[in-house]
């Protein structure tokens, strides 16, 4: 059996229609912005539960202008987590501030909310909370900390869309939530894509400046902006499936259930579902021998990935930044887990050989929970 870890195809509920509607787009000659790319924003503020959604290129360029249009920039700190995807990194050094990392808890390995608190200077303007793995930071706590210091919030929601904390969405709770739509991601553009969400209409105008090369009307550029517009054909894509979305996350939190129920007990360490607070972009296992089992799995047709083997710190393209201080944990993480395929679409036949194999793998004899 092969298990993948995407099927593109399966996102699909009418293909035709989908695509008669790309037809029209491709006839009309209106490819960048405009309605259907407006009617996408405002269907994606409303499924969040904000005033504002802005479309982009990627969701890297959204944690970019969320910054630049809360005037982060040198001179300022911005905290984040060791462990996190490189772009988060990357956006902070972008606009020329500088990022502080903190270290992942060993449990659940998000950010690490006491050592947030530690890490704050003078010099610190923003957190950027990472959502990682598709679980929802606790934003009680993070709001709390970042009110006593004063410091702006940017969430990075790229791998935790329709994720809640206290029945509230992600991208709800900073001044800024940043969307990816990368086909990766549990809502998936066929190509690059991303938003910024927000409440204040202030920095919604300041996003759309940014993305349209900084002009203000045509022929006037009031600041150097970039080119970040989410395009017409991505709408229709992401507006296609967005209804499905919450669907989907159910069902990934089920095939988590199947997983961690399978799991207890085993040695090998589970996550568990967590209600709505977690929309498990990513399942991640920790094993001894992760390499070896990574490549047992590998050779018996499951498509496991690690996330992410070499932690920001530690790669070459930030080695100027001295990012000095100790992450054990994130260490830990990078070098002891692995992500099972966790697609809402996964058949029972599909999780019990994803179990079978990684039971093997890790010296333990099968056990099926799911299949009859
Ligand atoms: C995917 C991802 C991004 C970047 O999104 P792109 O659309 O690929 O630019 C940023 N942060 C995290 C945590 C991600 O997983």
């Amino acid at each position: 059996m092969k298990v993948t870890k995407y099927h593109h195809r399966a996102q699909f509920a009418d293909l035709d229609a989908l695509t008669a509607r790309i037809r029209d787009a491709l006839a009309a000659g209106d490819y960048i912005l405009g309605p259907a790319v407006e009617r996408f924003e405002e269907r994606f503020a409303a499924h969040t539960g904000v005033a504002h959604a802005v479309g982009l290129n990627s969701g890297t360029d959204a944690l970019v202008l969320a910054l630049r249009a809360l005037d982060v920039g040198p001179g300022d700190e911005v905290i984040t987590v060791a462990n996190t995807f490189h772009a988060s990194v990357l956006a902070i050094t972008a606009v020329g501030a500088r990022p502080v990392l903190v270290d992942c808890t060993p449990g659940d390995h998000l950010m690490d909310l006491d050592q947030v608190d530690a890490a704050v200077t003078p010099r610190t303007r923003a957190v950027l909370a990472v959502h990682l793995f598709g679980q929802a930071l606790d934003m009680d706590r993070l709001g709390a900390i970042a009110d006593r210091h004063g410091l702006a919030v940017v969430e990075d929601c790229a791998q935790a869309v329709g994720a809640r904390w206290a029945g509230r969405r992600v991208g709800g709770f900073g001044r800024v939530g940043c969307f990816s739509f990368h086909p990766s991601k549990n809502l998936a553009a066929a190509g690059d894509g991303g938003a910024i969400t927000t409440d204040d209409p202030e920095i919604a105008r300041r996003v759309k400046v940014l993305r349209g090369l900084g002009q203000r009307a045509q022929n006037d550029h009031v600041v150097r902006g970039c080119n970040s517009k989410l395009d017409v054909i991505q709408a229709l894509v992401l507006d296609d499936k967005l209804d499905r979305l919450d669907g989907w996350n159910a069902r990934r939190a089920e095939v988590a259930g199947h997983y961690a129920r399978a799991l207890a007990g085993t040695g090998v360490a589970a996550t568990p579902p967590a209600g709505q607070r977690h929309v498990f972009h990513l399942y991640q296992v920790a094993v001894d021998r992760r390499d070896e089992v990574f490549e047992e799995m590998t050779a018996r047709g499951v498509e496991v990935v690690v996330r992410y083997p070499v932690p920001v710190h530690r790669q070459p393209a930030f080695a100027d930044l001295g990012l000095t201080g100790s992450f054990p944990n994130a260490e830990a993480q990078a070098r002891g887990t692995l992500c099972l395929p966790v697609r809402p679409d996964l058949t029972g036949p599909e999780i019990d050989y994803v179990l079978d194999v990684l039971l093997a793998a890790t010296g333990h004899r099968p056990r099926r929970l799911v299949a009859g």
